[in-house]
This record gives C-alpha cells, sequence and structure tokens, in this order.
C-alpha cells in the first residue's frame, strides 16, 4: 500500500472564495480513480467546536455519525463523497490548545516551556495526520480555514511548512485565490494573487497549483502571467469559474485537469479512467426538471441562507430525484401572524419547519403548522420543527392550551415537550445536547416513514436537549397525531405523523445531515414527491 499523500487547501485574497467546495470537488475526481480520500477542516478560531457559535456566525453546525458538532463544510464533504466523517475530521484553535493545556497539566511536557513552536505546532500536526495513520486513506486533503496572513493561521501554516518539508512529494499545497474583474477598464487582475502568494511565501510555504476563482475565462497569457510570478508550472495555475451549481465545480475542475495535476505532483499514478457517470445523471435529472413546485423554509436565520446549508441541499437532491425544480421561499417565523399567514403560506406547495433553538419566531412556527394542518399542506417538521408540530396541536386539537415545551416556558402547566432525563442537571453548553445517530425503529407500517425508507430499522443523527412527553402519548394516538418511530432502547419518540393528512411529519433527528448527490434522503424525496400531488 502507497504511503498516504497530504493535500493542504490554502486560501487568499478574501474569505467565502469556496476552499469546501474546492476540496470535496478535487476529492472527488481523484475518487472517481480509484483512490481513498477523506477531507479534513481546520478551523483557526478559539471555540472549542462550533455547537456553541450562533447560526448567524458560522452557518449552519453540521452534525457528524459520531456526534462531533462540526463546521458546515464537512456537510460539503459528505455530500461530495458520499462517504462519513467524524470528530477527526474537523479540528479548531480551541481543541488544539485545551489538548496542549491538559497535556502540561498533567505533567507530560517534563518543565519545559510550552510553546507555540512546537508544541502548538506538533499537536496540529498530530490531527492531521491521525486519519493518514489509520491506513484508510490514500489522500487525506486538509483544508485550513481563514485567509493567509491573518494572525489567526499563522500556527496552522508553519506546520504545513514543517509538514511539507518532511513528506516531500508525499505533500502538497493548493492555494485558491481570487481574481477579480474591473469593469472601468475590462480587465483580469492578477496582483492579488501575487500578493497573496507573497504572502505566503513570506510564512515559508511555496504553493505547487494555484487555483484562481473568477467571473470570466483566464486566458492563457494571464495564466502564464500567474505562473513566473508565483513559481508555479503553467499547468499548475487553474481556473474555478463561475457556474450554476455546486455540483459542477467537478467537471470544471476536470476540464482543468487538476487531478492529473495532482497526482502527478504526488507520484501517484492513473490508476483507471473516470467514472463519473453517477455524477453525471443527477447532474442531468437536476437540470432538466419538468415541473417546478414551491417549497417553503420556515425559520428565524432565513437572512443568512448557510444557517439551514444541509437543508438547502437536500432539497436539491430530492428536487432533482423527482425532476422537479424546487423554488425555496424564505419565511421569516417573525413575519407570520393570524393576519399575514394567508399572504405568505397560501402560495406554498409544502412547506418545512427548521431546527432551531430558543423562543424567538416560535409564535409564527406555531402558526405555519396550523395553517399546515388545517389546510392539508405538507408539512416537514425538522427537530424544532417536530415539537412545534406536537405544540399545536397540543394546544388547538387537544384543546390543551397552555402547552408548550419546557425550553420556551418551564411553567407550562402542559410540557409536551420536555427536558430529557439525561439532560437534567447538565450545566455546560458545549457538546452536551443529545448527539448523533442514533436507532430509530418504525413501528407503524402503514406510514409515511414505512413508504418512505423501506425499512423498519434507520439511523439517523440528533441535536437537541428536549423530546416528545410520553406522559401525553395516549391522548396525542387518540386525537390523531400518531408515533411512527421510536428509539428502540429508550422509547423516546422519534417520529410523530397525521395519517389523515396528506403529508405530514415530523422527525426528531436531522435527515439533513445525512443526504448525498449519490444518496438523496428518502424523506426529502418522499416529502417532495407528495408535494408534487395535485389535490384530489
Ligand atoms: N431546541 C430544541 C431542543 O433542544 C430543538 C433543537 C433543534 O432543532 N436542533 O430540543
Amino acid at each position: 500500500m502507497p504511503e498516504t499523500r497530504y493535500i493542504f487547501v490554502t486560501g487568499g485574497v478574501t474569505s467565502s472564495l469556496g476552499k469546501g467546495i474546492l476540496a470535496s470537488s478535487l476529492a472527488k475526481l481523484l475518487q472517481s480513480r480509484g483512490y481513498r480520500v477523506t477531507i479534513q477542516k481546520l478551523d483557526p478560531y478559539i471555540n472549542v467546536d462550533p455547537g456553541t457559535l450562533n447560526p448567524y456566525e458560522h452557518g449552519e453546525c453540521y452534525v457528524t455519525d459520531d456526534g462531533a458538532e462540526t463546521d458546515l463544510d464537512l456537510g460539503h464533504y459528505e455530500r461530495f463523497l458520499n462517504e462519513t466523517t467524524s470528530q477527526a475530521n474537523n479540528v479548531t484553535t480551541g481543541r488544539i490548545y485545551q489538548s496542549v493545556i491538559s497535556k502540561e497539566r498533567h505533567g507530560d511536557y517534563l518543565g519545559k516551556t510550552v510553546q507555540i513552536i512546537p508544541h502548538i505546532t506538533d499537536e496540529i500536526k498530530r490531527r492531521i495526520k491521525i486519519l493518514g495513520s489509520k491506513g484508510k486513506y490514500d489522500i487525506v486533503i486538509t483544508e485550513i480555514g481563514g485567509t493567509v496572513g491573518d494572525i489567526e493561521s499563522l500556527p496552522y501554516i508553519e506546520a504545513v511548512r514543517q509538514l511539507k518539508w518532511e513528506l516531500g512529494t508525499k505533500a502538497m499545497v493548493i492555494h485558491l485565490t481570487l481574481v477579480p474583474y474591473l469593469a472601468a477598464t475590462g480587465e483580469l487582475k492578477t496582483k492579488p494573487t501575487q500578493h497573496s502568494v507573497k504572502k505566503l511565501l513570506e510564512e515559508g510555504v511555496q504553493p505547487d497549483i494555484l487555483v484562481l476563482r473568477t467571473e470570466y475565462d483566464i486566458d492563457i497569457t494571464v495564466r502564464k502571467k500567474v505562473a513566473l510570478f508565483c513559481n508555479v508550472a503553467l499547468e499548475a495555475v487553474v481556473q474555478s469559474i463561475n457556474v450554476p451549481t455546486i455540483y459542477d465545480v467537478p467537471l470544471k475542475m476536470l476540464e482543468e485537469k487538476l487531478d492529473l495535476t495532482v497526482l502527478k505532483k504526488l507520484d501517484l499514478p492513473i490508476k483507471r479512467n473516470l467514472d463519473l457517470s453517477a455524477w453525471n445523471g443527477f447532474l442531468n435529472r437536476l437540470k432538466n426538471p419538468t415541473k417546478t413546485i414551491e417549497i417553503g423554509i420556515v425559520g428565524k436565520y432565513v437572512e443568512l441562507r448557510d444557517a439551514y446549508k444541509s437543508i438547502v441541499e437536500s432539497l436539491i437532491h430530492a428536487g432533482a430525484e423527482n425532476r422537479c425544480q424546487i423554488n425555496v421561499n424564505w419565511i421569516h417565523s417573525e413575519t407570520i401572524k393570524s393576519n399575514t399567514v394567508n399572504d405568505l403560506l397560501s402560495n406554498l406547495n409544502g412547506m418545512i419547519v427548521a431546527p432551531g433553538f430558543g423562543h424567538r419566531g416560535m409564535a409564527g412556527k406555531i402558526i405555519a403548522a396550523k395553517y399546515a394542518r388545517e389546510n392539508n399542506v405538507p408539512y416537514f417538521g425538522i427537530c424544532l420543527g417536530m415539537q412545534v408540530a406536537v405544540i399545536e396541536f397540543a394546544r388547538n386539537v387537544l384543546n390543551l392550551e397552555a402547552a408548550d415545551s419546557s425550553e420556551m416556558n418551564p411553567k407550562t402547566p402542559y410540557p409536551v415537550i420536555d427536558l430529557m432525563e439525561e439532560q437534567k442537571g447538565v450545566t455546560d453548553f458545549g457538546g452536551t445536547m443529545r448527539l448523533g445517530a442514533y436507532e430509530c425503529r418504525i413501528i407503524e407500517e402503514n406510514s409515511n416513514v414505512r413508504r418512505a425508507y423501506n425499512k423498519l430499522t434507520i439511523h439517523e443523527r440528533h441535536r437537541h436537549r428536549y423530546e416528545f412527553n410520553d406522559n401525553y402519548k395516549e391522548q396525542f394516538i387518540k386525537a390523531g397525531m400518531i408515533p411512527t418511530g421510536i428509539n428502540p432502547d429508550t422509547d423516546l419518540v422519534e417520529i410523530i405523523e397525521i395519517p389523515d393528512h396528506k403529508w405530514f411529519v415530523g422527525v426528531q433527528f436531522h435527515p439533513e445531515y445525512s443526504s448525498t448527490v449519490l444518496n438523496p434522503h428518502p424523506l426529502f424525496v418522499d416529502f417532495i414527491k407528495n408535494s408534487l400531488l395535485e389535490e384530489e
């Protein structure tokens, strides 16, 4: 077996150029050539993980099977590669310092002064190599968060410099920069790229490949100029042009022969011709819809679309599967009132009530759930969205007027959603929710979920503290809201449905985390399929 190779992806000039998509696209090509690839994200912030971050700060918090709360780029890795990631795939500065400081407290450094170099950089290197040392991967792609030149990312770049030195041709660096277009002169400008590469050189790292983000084709003269000023081969200057969907990027990188240049640099053979037929099949379905559908996403972070990244991507996968174009209607839950609900929701073919925490926007979500239930509009409640459906049903069907989740109103007389037993007494916020994949057993043969999954045992990822309160189960069943999935170990209700409705499903877990291009999530697919059905 050849030794593991390491590819580092750094970014320059601005943030948000799409390092995660670039890393995922390259990984996809290498995977399609028969290599076993994984991707890791190093985040230079001090939080131990993004679990405690407000979604407005960094977008969605993505949860892995093993219960790690991670950066949303890991969602792209899984969606592109169709393989799961784990805690080892996301490391933050906070986590690095936490382990170095705990080693120091244990006396592991034998009285030495603990410093950024070598102790922090050694810990970074160790975390990078962990994935490679398992023998599971031929290639590990490590994406360094932030932009070159940031104070915070210096120790990471230093670790990359050392690893490049130690590993020789077994490591390489791809630097992603921006080539802006100046409308006034009608020119593409390379100076920001040159400066950014200089900055990287100052920090001791010579990039092997430059990927230039651009709105227009970059011609050979401009490429030659970049190659000359930045000490890279002409073939190693690659453009990444704007495309209609992120799922086009692997094909663009293929046109630029990025995969071949990488294999050559890493001294790896071209094992086989690329097989992207399944990927192209998806793109073909995505780009040739035969119908259009309006789907609402009701949430309180809608100003920042990244807050619901995985839900949006799951809808894209499910839309392609159903050959339909989904127009997402973003609906801020705080704007839904009894006098606005009709205007806001009446054009929808289906609605998703999104996950969330805290009281803000709850009233609007409850009005939305009531609207869906009463008007036979397909309803897909995810985590908090399931809890919302339960609260609404309790208030308006069971006539338990002040029913609530004890998260929103600790004094409610009817806590139909209540704190889980294991959560009582938990005081730390970080990493203490019910996290990661748990088994769920589908207990109703005649249910939407049974038809959608076509199996009885499923595994889905969780991220919550509250749950359906079993004391009310019988009342709900009698009135027509049925638990259709439960956790076999704890009996916790995982799924509720209203059988007497076109499609009304609430899930306590997060199906959006496990939808991929090659495996669109069955619940999203079924939700869209049923939202497409015309009223009889
Ligand atoms: N706030 C709710 C809970 O903690 C729902 C969480 C979520 O939607 N992810 O149970």
